[in-house]
């Protein structure tokens, strides 16, 4: 089959597909199967493409027709202009979180110019905070953090895709999984996407993150601040004095975690929006 017949039959595959984009994705597919760049897919129409790669695109169109992530297909997705590898089993990275993550490496130049900083991030999933820095930051030392196995692995092929050496990730619950390496007192910046969706909105979430994406990376228990519960109070015995504690947090969850941080002692704490002028990230500093 030709290479435009065949994006015609995945596009018409996929065009109903609630959140979508038919002609990027079935163009974004093909792409990566055949190993080409898009221009090449758009001046090569003509070509013919080979029978078993026509069937593994029919495939990927079929599996996208029902809500499977178009990055869980190709197999990455961009994040702070890197190019991430992402399966099954981590979170695909979401252009909000960088929000975030601008905001640390912003913190890092105004604070410890040619200074050495230590980073802790709570929950890697594909590495997308703790290797964003660490990137852009050569003088940060970030350790990552996640319970499962799977974000461990895939944090990992991303660290070595990224060729970073500043960076190092551990198995654990939360602070647990640094315990051995005696850093109390020793963190300048501790970061965290933590799950954060509350149990009525899981419910409420696209097919694509719903049926998809790990349900462990979002669910955030009852009202979804369980992980800030845990991680606040217990992110001051690893903070050193001035460190920042910052959060990506959901959009109606500002006023609840700001409280939450005023109550534990953090000081200057502020709440950033995202590009929808929603709440998306909140910040303070230990004294
Ligand atoms: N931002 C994600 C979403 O919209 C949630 C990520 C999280 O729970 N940390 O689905």
């Amino acid at each position: 089959m030709e290479i435009n017949h065949l994006l015609k039959k995945g596009v018409d595959m996929i065009k109903d597909r609630e959140y979508g984009n038919p002609v990027l994705e079935a163009t974004m597919v093909l792409e990566d199967l055949l190993n080409v760049d898009r221009i090449y897919i758009y001046t090569h129409g003509k070509e013919q493409v080979p029978e078993n790669t026509v069937d593994k695109f029919l495939e990927a169109m079929e599996k996208r027709a029902k809500g499977y992530p178009i990055q869980y297909i190709i197999g990455n997705k961009e994040f702070m202009g890197l190019d991430f590898h992402v399966e099954e089993g981590v979170l695909i990275p979401r252009g909000d979180t960088e929000i975030l993550v601008e905001y640390v490496l912003k913190y890092i130049d105004e604070n410890y110019s040619n200074k050495p900083v230590n980073v802790l991030d709570l929950g890697v999933g594909s590495g997308a905070i703790s290797l964003a820095i660490a990137y852009y930051n050569k003088r940060a030392t970030v350790y990552g953090v996640d319970l499962h196995e799977i974000p461990l692995k895939v944090a990992n092929i991303n660290k070595k895709k990224f060729r970073l050496e500043n960076v190092q990730f551990y198995q654990g619950n939360l602070f647990e999984g640094i315990k051995e390496l005696g850093l109390e007192g020793e963190f300048n910046i501790i970061a965290s996407n933590p799950p954060y969706i509350s149990k009525e909105e899981i419910e409420t979430l696209q097919v694509e993150v719903k049926n998809y994406e790990p349900i462990k990376a979002l669910d955030g228990g009852e009202d979804g601040l369980d992980f800030y519960r845990k991680i606040i109070p217990e992110s001051k015995g690893y903070l050193k004095n001035n460190g920042l504690l910052i959060f990506e947090i959901g959009y109606d969850q500002g006023e609840d975690v700001k409280c939450m941080m005023g109550n534990e002692g953090f000081k200057n704490i502020q709440i950033l929006k995202d590009l929808q002028g929603l709440d998306r990230v909140v910040y303070g500093t230990m004294e």
